[in-house]
């Protein structure tokens, strides 16, 4: 896998697992020689992972809409910058760029990628595989309304199992680089 992308937050959180668990996915991202590629801020969660594959010496493309610059506040030691018209042309640049999709935890911005490359999933936009690093239980309520949409008949199960899910980062990168989601029978056939 040459480049994984992260989804994670603007900020920090309240407890400093945080930020430890995300500069570890940084660092084994750069240890597995596995790219980097986020949205280029330089403070928060997205600093810290951005932090970690640089000190490992890692590929990390940072992808920002122009005009949020000083909003975000830049990473200035990316290996590449790569500044599009809008945030759609982002999220679509940070899909073709990577060959996976690693969600950590933050806020609504992340619950916006998370979710829409998982429906890209279901869509068969891409087979690209995605994971979800649940760091100290954080999606621990988010997983269980998922399992409420399957149990009503809302989201079929194998597509809440397109999504890998775990608390330990390299277990969850072996995961993430062995899996291939696919395309679910259901859009497939186009019902
Ligand atoms: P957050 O998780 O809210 O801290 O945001 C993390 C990142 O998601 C930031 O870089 C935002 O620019 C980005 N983002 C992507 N889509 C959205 C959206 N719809 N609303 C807000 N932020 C977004």
């Amino acid at each position: 896998m040459k480049r994984i992308c992260v989804y994670c937050g603007h900020s920090e959180g309240h407890s400093p697992e945080f930020t430890t668990a995300a500069k570890t996915v940084g660092t084994a991202l750069a240890e597995r020689g596995i790219g980097l590629v986020y949205g280029a801020g330089g403070k928060g969660m997205m600093g810290a992972v951005a932090d970690g594959a640089i000190e490992g010496g890692g590929e990390v493309i940072g992808v920002i809409p122009e005009g949020i610059f000083s909003r975000e506040g830049l990473h200035t030691g990316v290996t590449r910058l790569e500044v599009t018209p809008n945030m759609h042309g982002r999220k679509r640049m940070m899909a073709e760029l990577a060959n996976g999709f690693l969600a950590l935890p933050g806020g609504l911005g992340t619950m916006d990628e998370l979710f829409e490359i998982w429906t890209w999933t279901q869509l068969g936009v891409h087979n690209k595989p995605t994971g979800i690093l649940n760091v100290n239980g954080y999606y621990d309520g988010l997983l269980t309304f998922i399992d409420v949409m399957v149990d009503n008949g809302f989201l079929q199960q194998a597509i809440r199992d397109a999504v890998l899910v775990g608390a330990d980062v390299n277990g969850l990168l072996d995961q993430v680089i062995a899996h291939r989601p696919g395309v679910h029978p259901r859009w497939a056939n186009g019902d």
